[in-house]
């Protein structure tokens, strides 16, 4: 069993820590790595190595950063196969899966090689007789990233590849249940050419997170995680006056209208529901059959989750992995307990999944619950698994009521051919990310990713022109050379002329 290091000044170290968190392989329950839990001195030190490397970082030209950029891309290019191996064997999710999130990551880094061109200012010429008016985007400091278990390459992606390219140095907490990934992509930018200090990687949980939001050399932290926890590493962060942009969690709708091709539909939330078993913040956890979309729904998506391939990631015929964890496994089972006790009708019952050769892995089947009403919790609350609510509404207006009332605001979806009506959910959804026919609207590198509601804290979305706002400060300069007109003191508020 290995035993993983921190990542600090671009050296492997074990730290200061006593305290170690199990990692395993999803598929066989087996005990794969060790990971160290941080202090707050370990967390130190990666601020003091960052910061070091900061004033030399900060001064690099944007096209040097972005060369470093270009080099990590090809890097990722040829190691693809590896991280997304790595991801499968601690996150569980299939590898074809794997692959695609990472290449989302790097579509990330691509945008991130652009550094020169959206660093660039605005400037003002002549905005009174001799003088000259510009503005500037200028790197924070140090910034850290805190990383959830579910996309343990990609959402470390959203955040360090900006933030490095704009100048600052980082500090990664990934999640401590599949903590590798973060170590290979640390190596990865050491080979690229990324100089020592500029990104750091802590392991750790809660000691670790609470150390980051108190530490006073850390000027932003970006999160993406659950909604408490969002929540309070919002507040204490901005507490301690940190910029900070916390992504929440979700229960993201698919409203299908009964003028939808229902086989399209039936296709979009099959993968959406039970793609990566439903760990994924875009998941659609909610189907809303808007009056007889209902029937014709069920009796195609019912024999599909009862035929879904559900096996180890390695295995290229799997179409669905286990989930992250047994504790997990034991949260979401107890969701689907409570459903029925809640009176919603479990049309497609995934609990008593058992796959030979892998009983001590952490998997269950996809499960349907029909009849889902907006008062049930397993309606409310975010189960992140291979769960699917059926919600029967009656119209457009009724349906697009749930939407805009549920506490998640990340993504939601509306399958129809009705232009009207696609234009006025996009319009009227309280949503961050719509699609049209579209099950998971994930925007690309060079728009903005976010929720609105309770799945974001904060003013500014991930990565894209947001990301650069978010990891830069806007600086204005006017500028008068002395061979200008002397005017002598002015007491009044200056007006340009
Ligand atoms: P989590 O909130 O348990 O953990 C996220 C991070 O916070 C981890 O690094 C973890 O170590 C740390 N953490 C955990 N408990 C903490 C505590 N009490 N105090 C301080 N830090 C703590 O989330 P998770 O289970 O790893 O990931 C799944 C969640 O992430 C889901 O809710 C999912 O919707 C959400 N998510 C959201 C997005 C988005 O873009 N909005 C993307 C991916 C995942």
């Amino acid at each position: 069993m290995e035993t993983l290091r921190h990542y600090v000044g671009g050296e492997f170290v074990e730290g200061a820590a006593g305290r170690f968190a199990e990692v395993d392989n999803p598929a066989t329950g087996e005990l794969s790595a060790s990971v160290p839990l941080a202090t707050a001195a370990d967390v130190d030190a990666a601020v003091s190595a960052a910061s070091e490397a900061f004033p030399e970082w900060s001064a690099t030209s944007p096209l040097r950063r972005a060369r470093i950029m270009f080099k990590f891309k090809a890097l990722l290019d040829d190691n693809m196969d590896a991280l997304a191996s790595i991801i499968t064997a601690e996150h569980g999710k299939v590898h074809s899966d794997a692959v695609g999130s990472i290449a989302r990551g790097l579509e990330v880094v691509e945008f991130a090689c652009g550094i020169p061109h959206l660093l660039k200012g605005a400037f003002s010429d002549n905005v009174a007789t001799g003088v000259d008016m510009y503005s500037m985007r200028q790197p924070l400091g140090v910034c850290a990233g805190i990383t959830p278990f579910n996309f343990p390459a990609m959402v470390p992606m959203w955040m360090f590849p900006v933030s490095i390219a704009c100048g600052n140095t980082f500090v990664l907490k990934p999640s401590e249940r599949d903590p590798s990934a973060a170590n290979f992509m640390a190596g990865l930018l050491a080979e690229a050419g990324l100089p020592p200090g500029v990104f750091n990687v802590i392991h750790g949980d809660k000691e670790a997170v609470d150390a980051i939001l108190g530490h006073p050399g850390i000027s932003a932290v970006s999160f993406v995680g659950s909604t408490p926890i969002a929540e309070y590493v919002y507040r204490t962060g901005t507490a301690s006056g940190k910029r900070v942009q916390a992504l929440g969690g979700a229960k993201n709708h698919m409203v299908v209208m009964p003028d939808a091709d229902m086989d399209q539909a039936t296709d979009a939330l099959m993968g959406a529901a039970f793609g990566s078993a439903g760990e994924r913040c875009m998941a659609i956890s909610v189907a809303v059959a808007v009056g007889d979309a209902g029937d014709s729904l069920m009796e195609r998506l019912v024999p599909r989750a009862q035929s879904l391939k559900v096996g180890p990631g390695t295995d290229s015929e799997s179409e669905m992995g286990p989930l992250v964890t047994a504790q997990h496994l034991e949260r979401v089972r107890g969701y689907i307990d409570l459903g029925v006790e809640e009176g919603a009708d479990l049309v497609v019952d995934g609990r008593g999944f058992t796959l030979q050769g892998y009983e001590n892995g952490h998997f269950m089947g996809p499960s349907i619950f029909d009849s889902v009403t907006p008062e049930m919790r397993i309606y409310q609350e975010e189960i992140f698994g291979p769960v699917l609510s059926v919600v029967r509404m009656p119209d457009f207006d009724s349906a697009l009521r749930i939407v805009n009332e549920h506490e998640y605001g990340n993504g939601a979806a509306i399958f129809t051919r009705d232009g009207d009506a696609a234009r006025t959910f996009s319009n009227d959804c309280r949503i961050g990310m719509v699609g049209v026919n579209v099950p998971i609207p994930v925007p690309l590198a060079f728009h903005s990713f976010g929720g609105w509601k309770r799945s974001l804290f904060g003013d500014l979305h991930m990565h894209g022109p947001e990301g650069v706002s978010f990891y830069t400060k806007l600086k204005t300069i006017t500028s008068r050379w002395p061979t200008g007109m002397r005017k002598g003191a002015e007491y009044v508020m200056p007006v340009m002329r």
